[in-house]
């Protein structure tokens, strides 16, 4: 017997199976700092949860409609005004997730044979997503010189007459990096004059430093082929709640929704009216976490730069920051996996090789520091003695 061998196409996320790994670690007794899953230490704010169990206790545990319950696709298209966005609850789709708005768009989107553009490196769902609904993922590069912030010329040197879509992830799983106002324009101008998709993921939207909020779907001309994908994992730290959305022009919404009644029926339906609190209610909890994030991010680069042999960007957004480790590999060997592997395994810090992220990745780590500060320096510690011990046991 055997699968289907359209499922070979599919690839995964190296974070779960680190994550397994420091699980089996943490079984025999140990104690591990975890930086490798991508969530923000905050516990869900207590309206939210409020809301939840409220919804609950109201009976609302029934299938909802397949595209969202209204309000809820109302409130969405409410809060897109503060990226600039127009839209009306006939653009908006709800899903259990941001993720599986990424693969209705791939599939919604893309014909075999299609090239898609996509980010190297970048969340390894994307290339998955595309090479499942038929399409060839054309990598675009992002540049350390740049915080690996968009670069659009990049892009359009990598657009054929096959291309049919572009993947930003603005602000950028792993790097961090985001765009100027600048580039998101010519971007714009360019999926115009190409006449493709954006898909746009702004799951980390708010989670910047510079207080801006963006949107591609904002400028002039592009809400009509922007399919902007979101949700309320990282921005209400709602990970496990299983909510996202994807807005798009009112004609696509309508297969899409088909395609969620074959595939899901609907999101569950008091954790839509959670939802629904986290949008309408107040917002301190949201912007108190992105003020500790910024000041956890500054305690990771300046301990990650403090180390010979480690070069880290200071990133503009998310809760992730992607060193670069090659001048330690260099010295010791190592490939970026092996050294992820052995800092696992001896010094008990997990995280990702940075080639979880694709080929660009070489050379890298993702460390996610949405955690305590303790945790942060545990991990420091960590690294750099296990760092020194390398360096002993190599010595003539
Ligand atoms: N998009 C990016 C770039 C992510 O990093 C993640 C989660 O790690 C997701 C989407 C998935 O979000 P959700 O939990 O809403 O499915």
């Amino acid at each position: 017997m055997h699968s289907a061998t359209r499922l070979d196409t599919l690839g995964t996320e190296q974070a779960y199976a680190v994550l397994a790994a420091a699980r089996r670690l943490e079984a025999a007794g140990h104690t591990v700092v975890h930086l490798e899953i991508g969530e923000p230490d905050m516990a869900t704010p207590q309206h939210v949860v409020d809301a939840g169990i409220r919804a609950l206790r109201d009976g609302l545990t029934r299938y909802a409609l397949a595209a969202g319950v209204p309000e809820l696709r109302d409130a969405i298209a409410q809060s897109l005004i503060a990226r600039g966005v127009r839209a009306t609850a006939e653009n908006v789709i709800v899903a259990p997730g941001a993720k599986p708005m990424l693969f209705a768009a791939a599939l919604a989107l893309i014909e075999p044979g299609d090239e898609v553009l996509t980010p190297d490196p970048g969340f390894p769902i994307y290339e998955s997503v595309v090479r499942f609904a038929g399409g060839r993922p054309v990598y675009y590069p992002l540049h350390e010189s740049r915080a690996f912030a968009l670069d659009v010329a990049a892009l359009a040197e990598r657009i054929t007459p096959r291309s049919r879509a572009i993947i930003v992830n603005l602000p950028h799983n792993p790097t961090g990096g985001i765009a100027t106002p600048d580039e998101l324009a010519r971007l714009a101008a360019l999926a115009q004059r190409h006449d493709l998709w954006v898909i746009s993921d702004e799951v980390y939207g708010p989670i910047r430093y510079d207080d801006a909020f963006d949107s591609i779907a904002a400028l002039p001309g592009m809400a009509e082929r922007t399919f902007l994908v979101d949700g309320f994992s990282k921005t209400y730290s709602m990970t496990g709640w299983r909510l996202g959305y994807g807005v798009m022009p009112a004609w696509l919404a309508e297969p899409v929704t088909r395609f969620i009644i074959n595939n899901v029926s609907c999101t569950a339906t008091f954790v839509q009216y959670a939802g629904l609190a986290a949008l309408t209610g107040p917002q301190g909890a949201v912007r108190r976490m992105i003020a500790g994030l910024r000041g956890k991010r500054d305690r990771m680069v300046r301990g990650l730069g403090a180390i010979d042999g480690i070069t880290c960007p200071v990133p503009a957004g998310t809760f992730y920051c992607f060193p670069d480790i090659s001048g330690m590999l260099e010295r010791t060997g190592m490939t970026c996996e092996s050294f992820a592997e052995r800092l696992l395994e001896e010094a008990h810090v997990a995280v990702l090789a940075g080639t979880a992220f694709g080929p660009a990745g070489t050379g890298h780590l993702r460390l996610c520091y949405a955690t305590d500060p303790v945790q942060i320096d545990l991990a420091l510690q960590r690294i750099r003695a296990w760092i020194s011990s390398l360096a002993v046991a190599s010595a003539p």
